[in-house]
């Protein structure tokens, strides 16, 4: 299947069928970013508390200079969302740095990139089990560089918000190809932030042998582990640009039951005093 896809009617990470108080009609859900120009978008996938939790990701690994103005670079097209007229950088010798928050224009275009190993569960390992293969890399775009005594420090990567954002595109992905009920998802804690040790085991990297092309290329894929078949989605963003082509198994394919779905029940003052459980 390719887009534009069918309405879901249903949250794909918690299941409700409303927006919220406000109005009945479900979000739809950019599969992929939209600042990498994300074509693939869900209609009516997303409730209004599940869009609050995911809604920042995006913004904490592309509102900063290096990611952002490569995605820029990379699409070739002006954005539908604005970007920020200055990017902060931090200049200076070691341990003397000032921030400076200079035109995007005039900004050293970079690109900073982490790169893990294959994904453990792929091969014998366990959803927890960490990579310890993770390497920054960091890509040069032009030929701003810093003079003599000073250096440039590379906007933060955020793993946690790095893994949760990888594990929406996937999530998104498999249910827009496989439909809710195609497959078991594994991801959905992850990507709502409610896991407690994240699975790693169910991330990676792997070698990339496709020539660069396009906004960005996303594919999905079955693996016959032990008794499972487990889905993997692999994303490659920024596709002309030496970014990783990162591969996360989102679930196991076809469904024995309907999900059961947690709900927080939240006070006014915000703190959540139980839990609920619904089979769907
Ligand atoms: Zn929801």
């Amino acid at each position: 299947m390719s887009p534009p896809y069918q309405p879901v009617g249903q949250c794909i990470y918690c299941g409700a069928t409303r927006y919220g108080l406000e109005r009945k009609k479900l979000g739809e859900e950019h599969i992929v970013p939209y600042c990498v120009d994300g074509t693939h978008i869900l209609p009516e996938a997303s409730c209004k508390r599940c869009e609050v939790k995911t809604g920042g990701l995006e913004q904490s690994l592309f509102g900063n200079a290096g990611f952002y103005r490569a995605a820029r670079v990379a699409a070739r097209t002006k954005s539908r969302r604005k970007g920020p007229n200055t990017v902060p950088l931090w200049i200076g010798p070691d341990g003397n740095q000032a921030r400076y928050d200079i035109p995007a224009d005039e900004a050293p275009l970079s690109l900073t990139a982490v790169h893990f190993g294959p994904p453990a569960i792929l091969n014998g390992g366990g959803w927890y089990t960490p990579d310890k293969n993770v390497a920054i890399h960091h890509h040069q775009l032009n030929s701003h560089m810093p003079r003599p005594g000073e250096s440039i420090v590379t906007p933060n990567i955020q793993l946690d918000s790095l893994q949760r954002l990888m594990a929406k595109i996937g999530h998104g992905y498999a249910v827009a190809e496989l439909g809710l009920t195609g497959f078991t998802p594994f991801l959905i804690d992850c990507i709502l932030g409610r896991e407690e040790n994240h699975p790693w085991g169910l991330f990676g990297c792997v070698d990339d042998p496709a020539q660069p092309s396009g906004a960005y290329q996303i594919g999905l894929s079955e693996w016959p582990v032990n008794d499972d078949v487990l889905i993997a989605v692999d994303v490659r963003l920024f596709g002309t640009l030496p970014f990783p082509r990162y591969r996360v198994v989102v679930g196991r394919k076809g469904q024995d039951d309907k999900p059961i779905v947690r709900e927080e029940i939240v006070d006014r003052e915000g703190r959540i005093t139980s839990l609920a459980f619904t089979r769907l």
